[in-house]
């Protein structure tokens, strides 16, 4: 239709727009006109160049994809810059229009290729990290039931402010606790209260961002509600640098239950997947069941936004193969449950904060992320709400689950 039609060529443009250097830009540069356009806008102690003693430290603070350590140190950025407000990435992103540097932005930086923080160019094109971790604000309004939350900020984070904040509240994201908000929602972000909730992206109700121009856009108003449309779930770098998301609150109960079982094949484990395939999309919507194959076994992991025993009943009369008993399922707080689905047991011994709050989390060196597939595992799914819950990881591309980091 032309109104098809129409979204796709602005969107086009869009993406052009922040990604290729318009001709009438300058050519390529050295880098030195680009610092030397930054340094009349941004604290010389926000911009950190190779040769600054912590640069190595920054770049690969929060690099969560071992394999790319290597290439991303060897044909490092220009530089990263750190901004502590809007201004600072508009004259980023301006000084790189200027000057021909692309500018790559990062928040969390889970990024499965690396491209928040790497050229992935064969050639040596000059370009610049802006890296949000300083903008990581987040306030909530209980009696709204919303929150304003700042691109640098961790989905970690996020829960545990709301849950801090606004008890009896919650926001429906990822697993991994150090996921930053500004990819994860721009791509879509897929978790266990999705079913009932649907993605990260299907609750923001307003935002802030820098265009590819270096212009603020204070609200929805100020983008349009194609680009607002768009910065929703197209996964992020695209459309340009969000700042900040508004988004809606979900109710959550005093008490969730955690299910897990674990089927080797000799336990049946094909046939449970297989059935789980049909099963997951019909379940109640306050049930979500994920299962992760890792080493000839299925784990299946669910979340119930109820008690055990009603868990253990529907579990049985819905997938009787898996034999859910109270042994299996664990009560807990909505609050412990986003930590206990990434770090477990550790939940026992280290505080929520130790483990909701903490963005510097090492990473186990000696595991190989495995070669990743696509770019983005949060596809739009706009205009439905998902129905099962996070997939086995497609073929050949990194797992979500911590083992596999
Ligand atoms: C260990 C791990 C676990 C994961 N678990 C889940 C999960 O449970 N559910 C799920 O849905 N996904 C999951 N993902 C995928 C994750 O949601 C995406 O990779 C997401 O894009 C990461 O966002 P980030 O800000 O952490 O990453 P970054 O690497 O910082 O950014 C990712 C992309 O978004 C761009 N970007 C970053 N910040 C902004 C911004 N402020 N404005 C515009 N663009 C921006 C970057 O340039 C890059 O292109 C997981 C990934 C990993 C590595």
């Amino acid at each position: 239709s032309i109104e098809m039609a129409s979204i796709s060529l602005v969107l086009t443009i869009c993406v052009l727009g922040f990604y290729v250097p318009a001709p009438s830009l300058a050519s390529p540069s050295d880098g030195n006109d680009f610092l030397r356009c930054l340094s009349t806008d941004v604290p010389g102690q926000l911009v950190q160049t190779p040769s600054s003693p912590s640069f190595k430290q920054l770049l690969v603070s929060s690099i969560r994809n071992a394999r790319f350590v290597a290439p991303a140190t060897a044909r490092p950025p220009i530089c990263i810059v750190t901004p502590t407000n809007a201004s600072h990435v508009q004259a980023a992103v301006r000084c790189g229009r200027r000057h021909g540097v692309r500018v790559r932005v990062r928040s969390g930086g889970h990024d499965c290729e690396g491209l928040s923080y790497r050229s992935g160019r064969r050639d040596s094109e000059a370009f610049a990290v802006i890296d949000l971790a300083e903008l990581h604000a987040i306030g909530v309004n209980p009696h709204e039931a919303t929150a304003w939350v700042d691109a640098g900020a961790g989905i970690g984070e996020l829960y545990y402010h709301v849950a801090t904040a606004a008890p009896g509240l919650g926001f429906p994201a990822g697993v991994c606790p150090t996921i930053g908000v500004g990819g994860h929602f721009s791509g879509g972000g897929m978790g266990l209260m999705m079913r009932k909730y649907g993605l990260s992206a299907d609750n923001v109700l307003d935002a802030t961002m820098v265009d590819a121009q270096g212009n603020l856009l204070a609200d929805k108003k100020a983008m349009g509600d194609d680009l607002f449309w768009a910065i929703r779930g197209s996964g992020g770098g695209n459309f340009g640098i969000v700042l900040s998301w508004k988004v809606r609150l979900v109710p959550v109960p005093p008490t969730v239950t955690f299910v897990k079982v674990a089927r080797t094949m000799e336990q049946g484990a094909v046939d449970s997947v297989t059935k789980w395939q049909t099963l997951a999309p019909a379940l109640p919507d306050d049930l979500s069941v994920r299962v992760v194959v890792q080493n000839g076994e299925a784990n299946f992991q669910a979340l119930y936004l109820g008690n055990s025993s009603a868990v253990v009943t529907t579990m049985g009369s819905r997938f009787p193969e898996l034999r859910v008993t109270i042994a299996d399922c664990k009560e807990m707080s909505w609050l412990q449950y986003t930590a206990y689905i990434f770090f477990g047991d550790a939940i026992n011994s280290k505080p929520l904060e130790a483990l909701l709050l903490n963005r510097s989390m090492p990473w186990d060196n000696s595991s190989r992320t495995s070669p990743t597939t696509s770019r983005n595992h949060s596809p739009r799914r706009r205009g439905r709400r998902s129905s099962a819950g996070p997939m086995v990881p497609p073929r050949g591309s990194s797992s979500w689950s911590r083992t596999a980091e």
